[in-house]
């Protein structure tokens, strides 16, 4: 295995608070931080401030790096014999694209880490007071992207099954949210199922909008709801 080294870390959905001792251990002795956005001045600050900082972050569809130029630049700088903090929202496997960047690292002969992070999908609600599972309520939930990669031409979302799990988790889907509100009646779920809408959750400017699968995209555009977000489906609410 070659010298340099690269973690991926999960920062968490926003709130500094919820940052692990282990990524904070990390990052105070990272060479590189490469960032994304979402990420707070709060949790950079634990870093070295020697180090050098590279932010990568993407909007929805406008990148500042795209993903290959993100796993070229791990690999050039772990190349440069450097720890590398690889900083990104929530956790880096739930739709984090970190798999790809360690497989990347991996492949490349250097050495990775993985460093668990808070997912969104599970605190987001919570600070809203939604649990993801309740034991008169349900008893499971998914997490889906409401985001397919662009360009996919049939839906790989099982809707139909789908409408069967107790609690459905919707990251990235506001600006598909009509669609993911049609597609999940058309498969069968009912009208009145709450639902609600959580936006840029555990910062303290975070919204909530909450209503049924009837007016939840009216109330989601009345209310003017813009990403981060994400959608909740189910009893909990
Ligand atoms: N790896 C991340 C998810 C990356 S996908 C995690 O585990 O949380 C990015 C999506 O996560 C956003 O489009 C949004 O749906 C959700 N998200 C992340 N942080 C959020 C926040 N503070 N509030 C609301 N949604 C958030």
């Amino acid at each position: 295995m070659k010298k340099g080294k690269v973690y991926l870390i999960g920062a968490g959905p926003g709130d500094p608070g919820l940052f692990t001792i282990r990524g904070k251990e990390v990052l105070e002795r990272a060479d590189t931080v490469i960032y994304d956005r979402l990420i707070g001045s709060e949790i950079l600050g634990y870093s070295n401030p020697q180090a050098e900082f590279i932010y990568v972050g993407k909007a929805s569809s406008n990148h500042a790096l795209s993903q290959d130029e993100i796993n070229a630049l791990l690999v050039k700088k772990a190349g440069e014999g450097k720890i590398v903090a690889r900083l990104k929202g929530g956790d880096p496997f739930v739709f984090g694209r970190g798999g790809e960047e360690a497989l990347f690292v991996r492949e490349h002969g250097f050495d990775f880490e993985i460093v668990p992070g808070v997912t969104s999908a599970i605190s987001v609600p919570a600070y809203a007071g939604i649990p993801v599972t309740h034991r008169d309520a349900n008893s499971g939930f998914a997490v889906i992207t409401g985001h397919e990669k662009p360009g996919k031409r049939t839906s790989s979302i099982n809707w139909e099954k789908l409408s069967g799990i107790g609690t459905l988790v919707f990251l990235m889907g506001v600006e598909n949210l009509e669609h993911i509100v049609e597609n999940l009646l058309q498969a069968g779920s009912q009208p009145e199922t709450p639902a609600a809408l959580i936006r840029r959750g555990t910062f303290p400017d975070q919204q909530v909008v909450t209503g049924t699968l009837k007016d939840i995209v009216s109330l989601v555009r009345q209310a003017d709801m813009q990403p981060p977000a994400i959608l909740v489906v189910g009893e909990t609410v």
